[in-house]
């Protein structure tokens, strides 16, 4: 069974594209423990992902050993297990780098943003990375942006 988490914070609001993350892996002959239900990534890491899984297929990656995709501190993560040429990995540093620049909710060219989170009793919650476009980046309620 496919889970679709929803997220959703500070205004912002994406649900992570496991569906079509599970479909891309089963179109491509993808295996892997997480193959049976994608990967929690937003919506705008797709095309970046599509690229990056033709590209190290082209590199010679015989398509075992995918651990894990994810978003962490705000970038794009790919873990790969096992041994496999070192073009592969090339592959998949060149995609992570993508992640940098790509606004994770659409897709479009983004930057790394650190969101503070404050209470309404004014007292910090931490914060988190997320990489977005400026107009993403704008319509996150927060008053708490940091650069
Ligand atoms: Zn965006």
């Amino acid at each position: 069974m496919t889970v679709h988490k929803k997220w959703s914070v500070d205004g912002l609001e994406a649900e992570y594209a496991q569906v079509e993350t599970k479909d891309l892996l089963e179109r491509l002959n993808i295996t892997g423990r997480w193959a049976y239900y994608g990967f929690a990534v937003r919506p705008g890491w797709l095309p970046i992902l599509e690229q990056m899984f033709g590209d190290m297929i082209e590199a010679g990656w015989d398509r075992t050993g995918l651990d894990q995709i994810k978003q962490k501190f705000g970038t794009l993560r790919v873990h790969l297990e096992g041994v496999h040429p070192v073009e592969v990995h090339d592959v998949i540093d060149d995609h992570e780098a993508m992640g940098q620049i790509t606004c994770e909710l659409c897709g479009t060219v983004g930057l790394l943003r650190t969101i503070a989170q404050i209470d309404r009793k004014g007292r910090s919650r931490g914060c988190y990375a997320i990489t977005l476009c400026d107009d993403h980046y704008a319509s996150v309620e927060n008053p708490q942006k940091e650069k």
